[in-house]
């Protein structure tokens, strides 16, 4: 087995995407020593929409990183329109938080723009690194992880902190033994392709019986479209359809007819790809040398479309806590714990509305949640643009 730097590092993070690079940029603009492994290389997609919401949007332009999306080719959407129960009501991005757009970069795009940042900023971004499981010391407190690379050579990474920032099926939570602390119902499927051939003014939602289904313009004249049902509404489509994109076809008809008509205009440009039975859970975020950030801690319904937002906030507040237990300016259980205590209070309130839309209630409910989740989203937005800047200290102490 290859031993790479044991024990010099200060934090090894699995997993390089939206939690995991967040978090090691921050790590190592404080001057940690950093290094993230990830089995997949980048640029490289995954399962996941990329609307970003006010809050998610406020974080990149906070580490400096909202030019570089917009340089992307990511347009600024500028405009958003609800549709539902026969009318639409437009209106443009409000200024707030200093935001008044949003961005949906394509994952490969945004995944790779912050596993470069993290990279730039001093930490040692390895792909092709499949993560087995937490290595411990005789105490049993995790000190490192083990692994394998492209090859299958056998690896091994000591650091006094081990992170999961590895997803919803996190490996790093299953070997340190992170216990799910809280569970409700997985009900929901969200699904989506893209699409070409017709202009996009903005950001569109369209309220349906025990339906979501939107469009976002992202990259190359594209849009993403997606729509979100419960499991059972979308599997029962699927057992009839002849192909997946016949069953996505009969769906987005069903949900959202005026969108399903423009599409006509379109030529798709992907397979439909999604999730059904989306999880709704909350885990154990830190233990003795571990600590988990994004989907590897938290998972809720894609129905918020909040998941990005998560992650950039969870990986500012551990970057924060890690740094004081690294330099030794609080102990480290009570520097964990009061992340995982600002992880659990912010993530509350979104929390609860995702778990309510995710059961998709009639429309005058599921409308006045949608309300609700906005008005909390700009509440979360304030609080993270009133934040000092992440690379001084004072992150430490705020
Ligand atoms: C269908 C769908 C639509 C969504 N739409 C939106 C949306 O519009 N907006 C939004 O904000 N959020 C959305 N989300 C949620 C969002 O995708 C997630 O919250 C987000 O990707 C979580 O990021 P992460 O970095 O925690 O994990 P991930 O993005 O899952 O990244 C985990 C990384 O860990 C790596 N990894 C895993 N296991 C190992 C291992 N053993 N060894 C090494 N590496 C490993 C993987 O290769 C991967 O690169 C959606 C999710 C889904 C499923």
């Amino acid at each position: 087995m290859q031993t790479l730097n044991r024990s010099r590092h200060d934090v090894v993070i699995v997993g390089g995407r939206v939690a995991g690079s967040a978090t090691a940029m921050l790590l190592a603009r404080l001057g940690h020593d950093v290094v993230v492994v990830d089995q997949a290389s980048f640029p490289s997609d995954t399962v996941s929409t990329h609307s970003i919401a006010r809050s998610g949007v406020v974080q990149l332009h906070r580490w400096g990183l909202l030019d570089e999306v917009l340089d992307s080719g990511a347009p600024a959407i500028r405009q958003i329109t609800f549709h539902a129960g026969g009318e639409s009501v437009s209106r443009p991005v409000k200024d707030k938080a200093g935001v008044d757009f949003f961005v949906a970069p394509r994952r490969y795009v945004l995944d790779t723009i912050l596993a470069d940042a993290a990279e730039r900023a001093g930490a040692d971004v390895r792909t092709g690194v499949t993560v087995t499981g937490v290595q411990r010391d005789g105490r049993g407190r995790v000190v490192g992880v083990l692994g394998r690379d492209r090859a299958g050579a056998g690896i091994g990474i000591g650091a006094r902190y081990v992170i999961g920032a590895d997803g919803l099926r996190s490996r790093v939570a299953r070997s340190a033994g992170a216990p799910i602390t809280e569970a409700r119902p997985p009900g929901g499927a969200t699904q989506y392709a893209y699409y070409a051939g017709i202009p996009w003014t903005g950001i569109e939602f369209f309220v349906g019986e025990r339906s979501l289904a939107g469009v976002f313009p992202t990259h190359h004249g594209q849009a993403c479209i997606w729509v979100c049902t419960p499991s059972a509404a979308a599997k029962a489509v699927r057992r009839r359809a002849w192909s997946r994109a016949a069953a996505f076809g009969e769906l987005l008809e069903r949900s959202a007819p005026q969108l399903a008509e423009r599409l006509r205009q379109a030529r798709r440009t992907s397979p439909v790809a999604g999730m059904l039975r989306m999880p709704n859970q909350v885990r154990q975020a830190f233990g003795p040398g571990w600590a988990l950030v994004g989907d590897a801690g938290y998972h809720r319904d894609a129905v918020t479309g909040y998941g990005i937002s998560d992650a950039f906030r969870d990986a500012e507040f551990l970057a924060s806590a890690l740094d004081q237990a690294l330099g030794a300016v609080a102990e480290e259980t009570a520097a964990l714990a009061l992340y995982q205590r600002r992880r659990d209070q912010e993530l509350r309130e979104i929390f609860e509305i995702t778990c309510r839309l995710a059961a998709y209630p009639p429309v005058p409910a599921f409308i006045e949640l949608q309300k609700q989740l906005s008005t909390a989203i700009d509440k979360q937005a304030k609080v993270l643009a009133a934040r000092p800047d992440p690379a001084e200290r004072l992150l430490a102490t705020a």
